[in-house]
C-alpha cells in the first residue's frame, strides 16, 4: 500500500472574489516549464464566484453536487457531476453552486506570460444569481 499524502493547506479564497463559503484546494501550481494552474473548489449552497476571465481560457469538471453557470449576456445554465464546461480566452463569466446544493469541481486554466490564470471583476448580484436557470 502506497499513500502519497495531502501537505498543503485548504484556502479560503478573498471574500472580493467570491459570494458565500468557497474553498480552494491547488492540484497544480505553474512552475517554469509548466503554464498549468488547477485547483479542486468546493462552493457551499448560494456560493459563486465572481464575474471574470480567464486570459487563456478555462475548464471545469465538476464532480459533485448541483452547480450553475453562466456566460455574459447567455442563459444561467445548471451543470452537473460529469459535465465539463470551457470558458473562451476572455470570455466573461461567473460559475457556482446551486441555491440549495453544494457544488465541486476540478478548475484548469493556464497562465499568461505574467502568470495570471483569471482577470476579477464585479460581484454576482443576488438579483443576477437569482435569474431562473434555463
Ligand atoms: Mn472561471
Amino acid at each position: 500500500m502506497q499513500i502519497t499524502r495531502s501537505s498543503v493547506a485548504t484556502m479560503i479564497p478573498p471574500g472580493e472574489w467570491f459570494t458565500g463559503a468557497v474553498f480552494v484546494d491547488t492540484i497544480a501550481a505553474p512552475s517554469e516549464g509548466s503554464r498549468l494552474s488547477a485547483h479542486n473548489v468546493h462552493f457551499a449552497p448560494g456560493a459563486r464566484a465572481a464575474w471574470h476571465t480567464h486570459p487563456n481560457g478555462q475548464t471545469i469538471y465538476i464532480t459533485e453536487g448541483v452547480g450553475l453557470a453562466q456566460r455574459r449576456g447567455g442563459p444561467i445554465e445548471v451543470i452537473r457531476p460529469g459535465d465539463r464546461v470551457f470558458f473562451e480566452p476572455g470570455e466573461e463569466h461567473w460559475h457556482g453552486a446551486a441555491p440549495d446544493r453544494f457544488m465541486v469541481h476540478v478548475a484548469m486554466a493556464e497562465v499568461d506570460d505574467e502568470g495570471n490564470s483569471v482577470a476579477w471583476g464585479e460581484p454576482v448580484t443576488d438579483e443576477e444569481y437569482g435569474q431562473q436557470p434555463e
